[in-house]
């Protein structure tokens, strides 16, 4: 099966071309994404009008590109994947829009994909990981753990009650002057830093449970640097990688901790070989991976990280979530509904069932 994938759900245009062999791995013909960082970036954060306006004039030639980068033609695709929720309304529907248009003038099936199925399914596209597994994923907006059982299968064991980790990292970095987008930043000023100076606090770990809440930890950084600010002037560097260092450190020890908890639930009635998998921009953070590391290790558990560029928004990832609906018989009609909110552990869009 060879699917085109769209995605276009928050500040990336994005379209690939993924192959699986049915017994065999699957392989990425090719992936293009389109970033609108700098389009943003004079704004402080991504307005949804100019975001849509963007992924429309980009779509037909990052699908364009798709094809070319994996020396295929329409003629040779077995269907169109296309993220249709959640995600900034406009540019879902932009998606949803192309993937139609191409669907009907090619009478490829087409299938709708939700954006964090997308996420939640990539260590089945690079490792060929087998369900069950625990996931979590941590990015910009979203920060959840599941156990997957099956394409069309997530149970949310929890997440944030309020920011994302990413959002977190951010808005810290904006607190300290720092650049956006944050993560990276506050992560190399971390590593100067004495992560014990700050004692941080760790919310919701008092409380049973896989919930979190990551936007209190942000205040108390604002109160550290204010403290600093009136008593020295200033903030000194060595304040600011402190600042960074206890900041991620708290992160780092909420999700550690949480993961903990939900493996035990998970591994109740887990498979023979158990397995984690993280995913999402924060992935990308060495400590916060070590962390996870660490804790699967403790536990027995295998432990898996996409590689970067399939951690953040991409295509291949919505290709294969759709080669995988459409092996369970799923596909979508020209009904397809674009949707900014679209909780995982709710049953997917409307289906017409074939082939089953
Ligand atoms: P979503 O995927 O939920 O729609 P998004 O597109 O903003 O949201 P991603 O692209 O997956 O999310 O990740 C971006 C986020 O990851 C940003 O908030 C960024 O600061 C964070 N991030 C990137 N690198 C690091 C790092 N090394 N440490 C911590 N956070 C990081
Ligand atoms: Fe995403």
């Amino acid at each position: 099966l060879t699917f085109l994938g769209i995605e276009s759900s928050c500040d990336d245009t994005a379209a690939a071309v993924v192959r699986h062999v049915p017994g065999g791995r699957a392989e990425i013909l090719s992936s293009v994404v389109d970033g609108q960082t700098a389009l943003h970036a004079p704004f402080g954060g991504v307005v949804p009008e100019i975001a849509a306006r963007a992924h429309a004039e980009r779509l037909d030639h990052c699908v364009e590109a798709a094809l070319a980068g994996a020396g295929l033609t329409l003629a040779d695709l077995d269907g169109v994947a296309v993220t249709a929720g959640p995600g900034l309304i406009g540019g879902v529907l932009s998606g949803v829009m192309c993937a139609k248009g191409i669907a009907a003038a090619t009478g490829l099936p087409l299938v709708g994909v939700n954006h964090l199925a997308g996420h939640a399914l990539t260590p089945r596209l690079t490792d060929g990981l087998e369900f069950p597994y625990l996931m979590l994923l941590v990015s910009g907006g979203h920060c959840q753990l599941l156990i997957a059982r099956g394409a069309e299968d997530f149970t949310r064991l929890g997440g944030s009650i309020d920011d994302a980790p990413g959002e977190a990292f951010d808005k810290t970095a904006k607190l300290l002057g720092l650049r956006q987008p944050g993560g990276p930043e506050v992560e190399a000023e971390a590593r100067q830093g004495d992560p014990r100076r700050f004692a941080f606090p760790r919310p919701l770990l008092d409380r049973p449970g896989c919930d979190m809440s990551f936007s209190g930890l942000k205040t108390a950084v604002l109160r550290a640097r204010d403290g600093l600010i009136a008593a020295q002037g200033g903030l000194l560097r060595q304040d600011r990688a402190d600042l960074c260092a206890g900041f991620q450190e708290a992160v780092a020890a909420v999700l550690a901790e949480k993961t903990r908890r939900a493996l035990a639930v998970y591994s109740a009635d887990a498979p023979v070989a158990p397995a984690f998998a993280v995913a999402g921009g924060v992935a990308a953070n060495s400590r916060i991976r070590e962390a996870l590391e660490t804790v699967c290790a403790g536990a027995g558990v295998r432990f898996l990280a996409p590689p970067l560029r399939l951690c953040t928004d991409n295509a291949a990832m919505i290709a294969w979530a759709g080669i995988e609906r459409f092996r369970l018989g799923l596909r979508d009609g020209m009904d397809l509904a674009a949707r900014p909110r679209w909780p995982l552990d709710q049953t997917s869009a409307p289906l017409l069932g074939f082939g089953k």
